[in-house]
């Protein structure tokens, strides 16, 4: 953290810091997650997925921490994020670019050493003429549609390509890869059957490592890992943990109080008035809302949790604050004050149980996760920082 530059900017700060909500990353648990994961998978490797600035987390240093615990392949979506991502690494390291290789970002991206992943025969061409213009072969991913209907070639595609060795000699196609769109649900049948169209169409083209399997699909077993993992949400703690799989909280997400006070029966708290007081109560008005990112669709049912009581939010969630009931917390002479600080997120509400109640996932609610909120790091930032300034 650099120093405040004048005593203005010191007040501004720390009245920003006393009134606002925190996102506290925990790079150790990440790290953690990490190697539970390498290490459930062997010999499959796992590749992280930082796109969307890591899950709102923060690209470099949650990339640098995952290098220092070992990772050397990583995804971006864009290829911009792939140049924030590059700035933090050493140059060991290969990232690869998700969304494909837009129109005109060739030079950009070969000029990077980002690697894209070509997702149809258009993309090939383009990546293949950039290779001939620079007289040398351009590393690439092959992405193919084994049933999702997203990205990827075609299974026609998939053969035009693999008829075209001139094409294919222009390029070292470093991964073939396709992405399961059911592996959340273990007894779905596309599992199966996006695995052996998978293998059917990665025969077709050059051998090349594989890889079908982000978190959900890696949870599923040994038979969906192949060669590479594409891992984002289980490092962020996103997933249920079982019994081979342990998931450490990586982050946290906790609000002061900003207010707070006694209720009669008969009172209505926030917008719509939708929660009525039945018994006395006392309730605390918290500094997050949904500008924060913090779940519109918790209204009237999500949770927080102080001094090991779980507090119930009453009414809706607004803009900038949301109600939490206090009652019994004071009860038991735990009373919270100005500026306490009360869990949203993290050990004691967790992201499953948020996502659950919101209705959404938890890849969404990370994501969702803005600007407002102050993020902090804390676990073992010092010696992936040092290394990847190297
Ligand atoms: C986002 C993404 C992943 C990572 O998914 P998680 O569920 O976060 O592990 C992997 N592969 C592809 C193609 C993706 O788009």
């Amino acid at each position: 953290m650099v120093g405040p530059d004048s005593e203005l900017d010191m007040i501004g700060r720390d009245s920003s810091r006393a009134a606002g909500a925190t996102l506290t990353v925990d790079l150790s648990a990440i790290r953690v997650n990490y190697r539970a994961l390498a290490g459930y998978a062997a010999p499959a490797r796992v590749a992280a997925v930082v796109k969307a600035d890591a899950y709102g987390l923060g690209a470099a240093p949650v990339a640098a921490a995952l290098f220092a615990e070992g990772c050397r392949e990583f995804f971006v979506a864009h290829l911009a994020e792939g140049l924030v991502v590059r700035d933090a690494l050493p140059a060991a390291t290969r990232i690869y670019v998700l969304n494909g290789l837009q129109p005109g970002a060739e030079d950009a991206c070969a000029r990077s050493g980002l690697i894209p992943v070509l997702n149809s025969q258009e993309q090939a061409e383009r990546w293949a003429a950039a290779a001939e213009a620079l007289g040398r072969r351009l590393p690439a991913v092959i992405q193919v549609d084994s049933g999702m209907s997203r990205l990827g070639l075609s299974p026609d595609e998939t053969a035009r390509l693999a008829d075209n060795p001139a094409l294919l000699d222009r390029l070292s196609v470093e991964l073939v890869m396709s992405h399961l769109a059911c592996a959340d649900e273990p007894d779905h049948p596309a599992n199966e059957s996006q695995a052996q169209a998978f293998e059917t169409l990665a025969a077709m083209l050059p051998q090349a490592p594989r890889s079908l399997a982000a978190s959900a699909g890696a949870m599923l077993g040994a038979r969906f890992h192949y060669d590479l993992i594409r891992a984002g949400i289980f490092l962020y703690g996103g997933c249920r943990a079982t019994p081979e799989l342990p998931v450490a909280t990586a982050v946290r997400v906790e609000a002061p109080v900003i207010q707070a006070r006694d209720l009669q029966p008969g009172d209505g708290v926030g917008y719509g008035h939708t929660h009525i007081v039945k018994q006395p109560a006392r309730v605390a008005t918290l500094s997050i809302g949904y500008a924060d990112g913090w779940p519109r669709s918790l209204s009237g049912r999500g949770m927080a949790w102080a001094n090991g009581v779980r507090l119930p939010l009453l009414g809706r969630v607004s803009m900038d604050s949301v109600s939490v009931d206090i009652t019994n917390l004071a009860a038991k002479g735990h009373d919270l004050r100005l500026g306490d600080r009360v869990e949203l997120l993290g050990d004691h509400i967790g992201l499953v149980e948020v996502a659950e109640t919101a209705g959404s996932i938890t890849h969404e609610v990370l994501a969702r996760l803005g600007p407002r909120l102050e993020r902090r790091y804390v676990g073992d930032v010092a010696p992936a920082a040092t290394e990847a300034a190297q």
